[in-house]
């Protein structure tokens, strides 16, 4: 590991004043991927600026969806019976996440920043038609994840919150890699009032996106019947160790069935 100044913020405007101050700064959630990558010298950050002292970031809130705090773990949103009451969709999905260290220390905040291509949030925050908050402005979740690992997000920018819209139907279907439970594919499918969408995650060669030959299936018939016969792409999926780009096409069809099915 580099050597770097650590910083506890006390507030938002703190954490951004540091960030802007820094040579090379990032903030810090859990540290779930941020720590690995300072221990492997993947980054060699300046600054690490803390913000598990910044009251505000944790917490949920009901309102027409649901809103939860950045810094709000993986095992509080599984937990909240507000989550199960209102999307239980995204309680399931945080169920499946990691472990339970990694569901213990892992936010949302962070797992959406990070936008790795095999994680599960991007996926439910694309069908659900999410909204990210940051300490300066609302972004459409459609706008937000820019391919492997890149956002929207500015250099110096936090995101506060994520906001989620209540769905008719949802549900998240993962078939997660056994060693990391990342998944290998991993599929949201949400049913609401503007429409049916369906996103993959594990699977895009630039990360997460939204499976336009199933939405289009599943809009006049939500029903896993629908899908019968609609086959995937492999153009654009990765191939790797874990699955070939083929294995990881029939596995969408697959697990939009089943999420189908468990919506349903
Ligand atoms: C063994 C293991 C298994 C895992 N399995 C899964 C899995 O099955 N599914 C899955 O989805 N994920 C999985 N993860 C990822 C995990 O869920 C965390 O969400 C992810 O590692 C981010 O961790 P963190 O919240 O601690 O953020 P950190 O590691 O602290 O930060 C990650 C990145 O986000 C930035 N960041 C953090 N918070 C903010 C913020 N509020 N605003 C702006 N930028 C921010 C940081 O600067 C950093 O670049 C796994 C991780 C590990 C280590």
């Amino acid at each position: 590991m580099h050597d770097f100044n650590y910083q506890k913020a006390g507030s938002v405007a703190d954490a951004v004043s540091a960030l802007n101050a820094a040579d090379d700064g990032t903030v810090m959630a859990g540290g779930m991927t941020l720590l690995p990558t300072l221990k492997q010298r993947l980054a060699a950050p300046s600054d690490v600026i803390d913000l598990a002292g910044v009251s505000g970031l944790s917490g949920i809130s009901v309102s027409g969806g649901v809103t939860i705090g950045a810094m709000t773990t993986h095992a509080a949103v599984s937990g909240s019976t507000d989550v199960k009451g209102t999307i239980p969709a995204l309680a399931d999905l945080a169920e499946g996440i990691g472990d339970p260290q990694v569901r213990n220390r892992g936010t949302i905040g962070g797992s959406v920043a990070n936008n790795d291509p095999a994680a599960d949030y991007p996926a439910a925050c694309l069908a659900l038609g999410a909204t990210i908050k940051t300490d300066r402005r609302e972004i459409a979740a459609d706008d937000f994840f820019n391919g492997l690992f890149e956002t929207a997000l500015a250099e110096d920018e936090i995101i506060t919150s994520v906001s989620f819209p209540s769905a008719e139907k949802a549900a998240y279907m993962k078939f997660p890699n056994p060693a990391s439970r990342y998944a290998l594919v991993g599929v949201f499918v949400a049913k609401t009032a503007a429409g049916v969408r369906v996103a993959v995650t594990g699977a895009g060669d630039s990360g997460v996106f939204r499976a336009s030959s199933l939405e289009q299936a599943l809009s006049s018939n939500f029903s896993a019947s629908a899908l019968d016969g609609i086959t995937v792409s492999a153009d654009d999926l990765m191939s790797d160790i874990h699955a070939s780009a083929e294995y990881r096409a029939h596995l969408i069809t697959t697990m939009a069935k089943r999420a189908v099915t468990a919506a349903g």
